[in-house]
């Protein structure tokens, strides 16, 4: 299938970290469609070969599998073209046009990796040059806007000039292989269904912990923050993925429309909740892999009067019969004591003792995202290292590790989300009312900290964050997983 791939932004950190990567695995591994061309879209006046160039010198700083040989790289490279352009000049996209006319494609892939700020007059202009056609697709990377009006804004003006089936909106979490195996687990498997739901589980905790700090990005970090960052699109796609009803089927509106309803079951704020379900917290100077690490403060480019958080710590509900009454416990931060991101679904200990347990013999699901991909079920066990104690059960865990299960080589989350956008497949990406809900549901609490006196808590870089947070959990007499 001929294909081209617009990549606006195309000497950008993201295209060649990220993108470039996850295409030319995919060009490895045999699944791009033959017959396609990636055209990379920047200011800097640069030919084709130049291009080529570029991303070749890139490819030595990225992480691959495998590194290519000349020969494999000089195949996929011929894919590779470029065209300058301004994105901010009306005129620069009939030339754009004109060089997609060139060759007859059965798809064209728009990907926005520009600044959001571009995104809308992006979108108005691919419209008025004619580059809307209903074989155009549409990919739009986070953050779509600051707040609730300006994602709406962005939403409402993409929608003038394309469909909704034709807008890919990017979270990459949902593209990697651990976050479909969550699906198939709850949607394949007749076995969890029906202890997935309040009479059987204590509480839920998302955590996705990063041990680096804003690096060289944090003049722009200054002006988001984790709970833009992280929380009202990763964290809540994850919390819908556990929480969701089964769908009719798997298509991607079944999908989404339950997702969208468990954004839309989440307790809204009061000030009482916002007041002790809310734990933000800014890193300060402290010790990662032995060396020692400037606070958030004395990062380069961020106000050193900042009040931005680089950790949040909440509780959410659900209010609907599945899960009323169960805590979600989410928490992302930097400069985290590890690179971890896993789920854990904590089970009611047994109704009645009849051996000794370890934690009253509650079970537990620990989905792991990152570094690891996998599942854990910890269950209790006879140990017999004291053979005269058969009363006491010890914990063990049922581990699947999917990387050894299945292989390293497998489909990276870019690379997955690249592929379905040019196959036209939706369901890993996120629909407009999706993530107007998710904004709605944070918005209250920007807000609320927006008028709050209190300055951030302070955490040491390397710890699991401020012990606020611990204390929050700990009201409901539990204890987050790595202290348990
Ligand atoms: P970046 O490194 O600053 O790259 C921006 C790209 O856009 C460059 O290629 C730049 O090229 C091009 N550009 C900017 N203004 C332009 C214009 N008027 N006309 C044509 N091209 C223009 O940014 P990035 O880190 O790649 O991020 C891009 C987007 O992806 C942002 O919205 C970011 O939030 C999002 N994102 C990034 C990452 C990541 O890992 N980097 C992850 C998730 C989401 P010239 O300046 O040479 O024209």
């Amino acid at each position: 299938m001929a294909f081209n791939l617009v990549l606006f932004g195309g000497t950008g950190d993201l295209a060649w970290r990220k993108l470039m990567p996850a295409l030319f695995q995919a060009f490895r591994h045999g699944t791009l469609p033959e017959g396609g061309r990636i055209i990379g879209v920047a200011r800097d006046e640069m030919s084709d070969v130049q291009y080529r160039e570029l991303i070749r010198s890139r490819f030595d700083q990225v992480e691959l599998a495998k590194r290519p040989s000349t020969e494999e790289f000089d195949r996929f490279a011929s894919l590779l073209h470029y065209q300058r352009m301004d994105l901010s000049k009306p005129d620069a996209y009939a030339t754009l046009k004109a060089r997609l006319d060139e060759r007859a494609a059965e798809t064209t892939v728009m990907y926005l990796a520009v600044s959001p700020h571009l995104f809308t007059a992006v979108a108005e202009q691919l419209g008025a040059a004619g580059l809307n056609t209903p074989s155009t697709r549409l990919v739009l990377e986070k953050p779509l806007g600051h707040d609730l009006a300006s994602n709406r804004a962005i939403n409402q003006t993409v929608l003038k000039f394309f469909s909704e089936k034709q807008v890919f909106r990017i979270d990459h979490y949902l593209g990697k292989p651990s976050v479909q195996n969550l699906m198939a687990l709850r949607f394949a498997n007749a076995l969890f269904e029906p202890v997935w739901r309040r009479e059987h589980i204590a509480n839920i905790q998302i955590t996705i912990a990063e041990d680096l700090g804003v690096e060289k990005r944090g003049g722009y970090y200054d002006g988001i923050g984790a709970l833009r960052d992280m929380v009202q699109n990763h964290a809540l796609q994850l919390l819908c993925a556990i929480a969701m009803e089964p769908p009719i089927n798997a298509h991607a509106d079944a999908i989404r429309d339950e997702k969208l309803k468990v954004l839309r079951s989440l307790k809204r704020w009061t000030p009482a909740t916002l007041a002790s379900h809310v734990v933000r917290g800014q890193y300060a100077e402290g010790n990662i892999g032995g060396n020692k690490v400037p606070g958030y403060l004395q990062e380069t480019g961020v106000n050193t009067a900042s009040q931005t958080e680089t950790f949040v710590a909440l509780r959410a509900e659900i209010a609907n019969w599945r899960w009323a009454g169960v805590p979600f416990y989410i928490r992302t931060g930097k400069r985290m004591a590890g690179r971890e991101a896993h789920i854990v679904v904590n089970f009611h200990a047994t109704p009645h003792a009849i051996f000794q347990t370890p934690n009253g013999g509650a079970n537990k699901l620990v989905i792991h995202l990152q570094p690891k991909d996998g599942l854990e079920l910890h269950l209790m066990a006879q140990a017999q290292a004291n053979r005269r104690d058969t009363n006491s059960l010890s914990l063990t865990q049922l581990d699947l590790d999917f990387d050894k299960r299945f292989g390293t080589e497998r489909v990276g989350a870019y690379e997955r989300l690249l592929l379905d956008v040019i196959d036209g497949r939706l369901n890993l990406f996120v629909r407009s009312d999706e993530q107007e809900e998710a904004w709605r549901w944070v918005e209250p609490v920007l807000t609320h900290w927006q008028q709050d006196t209190n300055l951030p808590r302070q955490y040491t870089a390397g710890s699991w964050g401020p012990s606020a947070a611990s204390g929050m959990i700990a009201k409901d007499g539990f204890c987050w997983e790595e202290e348990s």
